[in-house]
Order: structure tokens, then C-alpha cells, then sequence
């Protein structure tokens, strides 16, 4: 395999040389006198420091001619001894190991970190520091079971507990052991400012799920209602309530907590109108035209935003669909323009014609990803609450249709 030499590794290599060199330099220059009553030996104790320097230096060149040579695991071997040889290599080392990580290459970062654990005469400080280090490699290399047992030691300490416990979090999220992501959250929140104060909220979110998915709706509303407790008005918590409102053949509420979902988070309309539909078809016939007048204000944006928010849901069969997209038309000036271009005012389409400008822009959306992180830019077919990317909470949206849909916050 190719190993792409990068000027960081270069440059790091060529200061630890240096302060490798410097410091057994001034170890040698320090060295305190023989006193007058003792042998005197003075030759023999300055070769015998001499030696180790000389070592030293050559070695640090040695590996970094390896390294230049693309020959990275004999360049590792030579760093691994240089370990054994002297004490002060140990932060050259702990930077080694990093970039090793940072590059990907985790075998490697791990084989640096263990050997410095492995020394006897290692400080409490560099223990601890190796030790996270190592974790770390454990975590990058997928190895959590190692990564979570070093790191619940290290959030027993003073000086990682932080560092350690967000690690704890990442490492529970990714396995969606919800209960112990809770326990850790919370011991982060007494600590300090938790990265995504938001997160426990889902973390409950999530265990309510699994028990409605377990048709366990008593334990599903008890999630629920820890999530209220440490999140008001939380967003997610509606929409799930609404499913189990329609578990539980309750259209009325259902679509009242669609509602304030959509109040919350208008930008996920396109989450909460099949919900809707579903209420509005599990209520009598006669209401469910008066339902869903509700969600169909006059406004010329508000129809828009509907009739985009129903295309995202693979809504666009939809009656109300065809009634709203002239709207969408006019509102979207990419869109409108393409439209009168080959069939004049869009408020002029026969029925026929917004039904299959409908149809065609589902299919477009479906063949695209339909959502998109804010934060981070990575795209989906489906909505997560959490980005597969970035890890954020909350910051999945729609993508525009045509990149220009008004009303609807996109970025
Ligand atoms: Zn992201």
C-alpha cells in the first residue's frame, strides 16, 4: 500500500528529531561535576552520556529516512524502540501516535500508544494521557467494547473525566443503548455544558419508540413524559404521541399534535402531513374535508410550502396536491419559469396538467436525496433526527425542489 507522506508528519518529525537531539544535548552539558572525592572518572562519564544522545539523534533520522522512503513499518519499529531507549522521546511519541490516527492508520497509533504504556518508569500524567490516547484508537478503530472499558476509567479521574464521558456518549449513540447514553448525559449536564443539550430529549424519544414498536404504549408515554421533563415542547415527542394517538384510534388528537409539531417545526411538514392524512381518514367521512381545511390556509406561501411538503412526503398523488401547486409555481421562480416557458400562467394548467406536473416532481425527488444536514451537508433519502454524518440532533431539513422554494428555511 501507498503510504502518502504528509508535510505534518515531516515536520513533525524533524522538531521531535531536533528536541530529541536538544534535550539529550542539555542533559549532557548539565550533568553536576564528580565531586573532588570521588574517582575521577570524568572521560568515562561524559562518553557514557554522550552515547545515549548520540543514539538518540540517530535513530530520530534513521526512522525519518524510513519514512521519506514510504517504509512505514520499519519507520514504527524504529520509533517503537527508541521507547525503550529514553524518556524524554515519550511526546514525540504521543504526537507520532496521533498523526498515525488522524491519517487513519490505527494499528499503527495503537502499537505507539501501547508501547508507551508498556513502560515502568512512565509518569501518572503520561499514564493518563496514554491511556486516553489508546481509547481513542480503540473508539477510531471501531472497537468499542475496548474504547468504552478504558474510557469508564478515565471518567473516573480529575483530569479526562469530561473528554471521557463525551466519548461515553458517542460510543452509546452509535450502539443506541439509549439508557446508558441518559446516564451519561445527565452526568455531563451536573459537569459541564453538554455539546447537544438537546440529545437526552431524544435519547428518551428513541426508548419510546422501541416500546411502541414493542406495543408497550404505557412505557412508551413514560419516555415521553421524562423527554417533556427535561425538554418542553419538545418537537419529536408530538409526533411520536400522534402516532400513538392513531395507535389508539384518537384522529382528533392526532391531528392536534400534528399540528403543534408542525408550529414547532415547520420546516418537517413533510413528517406530520401522512400523519394527518391518516387522521383525517380514520375520522367520519364528512370531516375530513373540515380537517384538513386547516392545514390548507389561503395564503399563497402556505399552499406552497404544503404542496412541496407533500411531494418530500411521496405525497403527490394527492388531491389537494394538484388544487396547491399553481402556488408552488408561482412561488418557486425556477419552477414558475420552467412552467410558463411551455404552458403559460401556471394558474391556467388544466386539472390534467397539474396532476402530471405533480406526479413528475415526486419522481424527480425520488430519484434525488430528499433531506440534507445543515450542519454538515450530508444527504438522505430518508429523515434522521441524528445526522449519519456529523452525529448533530435536529439538523435534518428538506432539500428545495428546484433550490428555491420561499417560506421554508433551507440551507
Ligand atoms: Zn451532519
Amino acid at each position: 500500500m501507498q503510504f502518502d507522506l504528509s508535510l505534518d508528519l515531516v515536520v513533525a518529525l524533524f522538531v521531535a528529531a531536533a528536541a530529541g537531539w536538544l534535550v539529550a544535548q542539555f542533559r549532557f552539558r548539565d550533568r553536576t561535576p564528580p565531586a573532588p572525592s570521588s574517582p575521577p572518572q570524568p572521560e568515562r562519564n561524559g562518553l557514557r552520556s554522550q552515547e545515549p544522545a548520540r543514539r538518540l539523534n540517530e535513530d530520530y533520522l534513521k526512522g525519518l529516512g524510513f519514512l521519506l522512503n514510504e517504509e512505514p513499518d520499519k519507520a514504527l519499529e524504529v520509533f517503537l524502540k527508541m521507547v525503550d531507549v529514553d524518556n524524554e522521546t515519550v511526546e514525540t511519541h504521543f504526537a507520532l501516535g496521533s498523526i498515525y490516527r488522524r491519517r487513519g492508520e490505527v494499528e499503527r497509533a495503537i502499537r505507539i500508544h501501547e508501547s508507551i504504556m508498556a513502560r515502568p518508569s512512565l509518569s501518572d500524567e503520561h499514564r493518563l494521557e496514554a491511556m486516553f490516547a489508546l481509547a481513542e484508537d480503540y473508539f477510531r478503530a471501531g472497537l468499542f467494547d475496548r474504547a468504552e472499558v478504558s474510557f469508564r476509567k478515565l471518567a473516573e479521574t480529575e483530569t479526562r473525566r469530561v473528554a471521557a464521558l463525551r466519548y461515553l456518549l458517542r460510543i452509546y449513540e452509535q450502539q443506541r443503548d439509549w439508557d446508558h447514553a441518559i446516564a451519561i448525559h445527565n452526568r455531563l449536564t451536573a459537569l459541564a455544558s453538554p455539546e447537544q443539550p438537546t440529545a437526552i430529549a431524544h435519547y428518551h424519544c428513541e426508548l419510546a419508540e422501541q416500546a411502541r414498536e414493542g406495543k408497550d404504549l404505557d412505557a412508551a408515554r413514560e419516555h415521553l413524559h421524562r423527554a417533556r421533563e427535561v425538554q418542553r415542547n419538545f418537537p419529536r415527542g408530538a409526533l411520536i404521541r400522534a402516532d400513538i394517538a392513531l395507535d389508539m384510534n384518537e384522529p382528533e388528537l392526532a391531528a392536534l399534535l400534528c399540528q403543534r409539531f408542525v408550529e414547532l417545526h415547520p420546516r418537517l411538514l413533510a413528517l406530520a402531513l401522512p400523519r394527518v392524512l391518516r387522521a383525517a381518514r380514520g375520522a367520519d367521512a364528512g370531516d375530513i374535508e373540515r380537517r384538513f381545511n386547516a392545514w390548507i390556509r389561503p395564503e399563497p406561501s402556505a399552499r406552497a410550502e404544503l404542496a412541496y411538503a407533500a411531494i418530500v412526503a411521496g405525497l403527490e398523488q394527492e388531491p389537494f396536491v394538484r388544487d396547491c401547486l399553481p402556488d408552488l409555481l408561482r412561488e418557486d421562480p425556477s419552477l414558475g419559469e420552467i412552467v410558463r416557458s411551455v404552458a403559460g400562467d401556471p394558474g391556467q394548467l388544466t386539472l390534467q396538467q397539474r396532476t402530471d406536473l405533480a406526479l413528475s416532481l415526486g419522481r424527480i425527488l425520488r430519484r434525488t436525496q430528499r433531506y440534507r444536514c445543515v450542519d454538515c451537508g450530508f444527504a438522505s433519502a430518508s429523515h434522521f433526527w441524528q445526522c449519519p454524518g456529523c452525529r448533530a440532533w435536529d439538523a435534518f431539513a428538506p432539500v428545495a425542489l428546484l433550490d428555491v422554494t420561499p417560506g421554508v428555511q433551507r440551507r
